[in-house]
């Protein structure tokens, strides 16, 4: 599966998908008012099927409703549907059922089979009217849904998910290698090609600062206020879209360079008491989806040693566990071995070593298949 992203040109037609928009949000309210009162007088869950007859029923006689195709219908009572079954089986764990929408927060409508059509000079289709977006590449595979997205700024987008798999021929290297998450360093390598945070990262992040600074000291409902929301919205949307253009190269280049990466599994709090801030911000689990994605595409192995063996106090060399390493310490020495270890360095090495003795057979015959396809 693929998923495209386009930008639709601006146009006053544009009103239409977002008065559809508004309307897929209206119709899911109502199915969420629906399944409330059907809960609170039969005790009992609406069933999806009942639900879309009903549905399709009062569109029938609903212009503004009709704004909807009938799949978009269908897919906003699945969607609630799928919700709830969650809701079912994790309430415990703190899952919430589905819930009311405010109009604004509504964001798109999804066409599945039938809706849209795709036509020549990057032209598509929806219901009667033909919009134009910006193809920035080619649609490979079988289109298998279109949805409609507004962001904050109201601007609109559609995302194409085809089912086109592009298994990409890259040499196999040969080479292993463990990486340890840093903040300065962003990653360190075992065999020291260590990555370094780009600066624009920090940059960015003061400018995300300032804006959302800028924009809570506006009064509620001003409209210098609307603006700075704005403002906010485009530096968020430039950090993020440079911050990830940064990790997809990385993705590239790491599983160019090898097959087998091992990482710790991350444990985001424990890396936020360590460090005493958001470091949400560095994401490192973005980057991780980035990379597993890019190298399952080039059978190359992404794989994860348990995050409670402890990498960075095991001297690599002898296998020696330091009973305490604070933070502070970057070097140390091994009183067994007296090896001297770069303290990110030697748990990368320790990733490396423990991941490469841990790796699962399916992984590898997974990774052979690859390579003899
Ligand atoms: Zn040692």
């Amino acid at each position: 599966m693929e998923t495209y992203k386009f930008k639709l040109y601006q146009h006053k037609k544009n009103k239409h998908l977002h008065r559809s928009i508004n309307a897929a949000g209206n119709i899911y309210n109502h199915c969420i008012a629906l399944h409330k009162r059907y809960y609170s007088m039969f005790g009992k869950h609406l069933n999806k099927n009942r639900l879309m007859k009903h549905i399709a029923k009062l569109r029938r006689k609903n212009e503004y409703w009709q704004l909807v195709g009938s799949q978009a219908v269908q897919d906003i009572a699945q969607r609630i549907d799928r919700a709830y079954q969650l809701f079912f089986k994790h309430h415990k764990k703190g899952v919430r059922p589905p819930n009311f929408r405010k109009r604004i927060k509504y964001k798109s409508f999804t066409l599945k089979q039938a809706g849209y059509k795709f036509l020549d000079n990057n032209q598509l289709k929806i219901g009667n009217k033909i919009y134009r977006y910006w193809k920035s590449r080619e649609i490979q595979g079988k289109v298998k849904t279109v949805t409609i997205k507004r962001n904050p700024l109201g601007e609109l987008f559609i995302f194409v998910v085809t089912d086109h798999v592009d298994y990409q021929i890259t040499s196999m290297t040969g080479k292993s290698a463990g990486f340890d998450f840093g903040l300065k360093t962003f990653l360190t390598c075992s065999d020291g090609n260590d990555i370094d945070s780009p600066l624009f990262l920090k940059q960015s992040l003061k400018r995300l600062k300032l804006a959302s600074r800028d924009f809570s000291r506006k009064q509620k409902r001003s409209n210098s206020r609307e603006k700075a929301r704005k403002n906010l919205v485009r530096v968020h949307e430039k950090v993020t879209n440079r911050r990830s253009d940064w990790f997809w190269k990385l993705a590239h280049q790491l599983t160019d360079g090898y097959d087998y990466l091992y990482f710790e599994t991350l444990n985001l709090k424990g890396m936020q008491r360590l460090w005493g801030r958001k470091i949400g911000d560095l994401a490192f689990s973005e980057f991780l989806k980035i990379l597993e994605f890019v190298a399952q595409k080039k059978g190359k192995i992404v794989s994860y040693i348990d995050r409670w063996y402890p990498s960075s106090k095991t001297c690599s060399s002898c296998d020696y566990v330091l009973d305490e390493l604070s933070l502070a310490e970057r070097y140390w020495a091994c009183p067994s071995c007296s090896c001297k270890h770069g303290r990110d360095t030697n748990a990368a090495v320790n990733i490396l070593r423990v991941g490469a003795s841990t790796l699962r057979v399916g992984d590898v015959s997974q990774l052979s298949a690859a390579i003899s396809a």
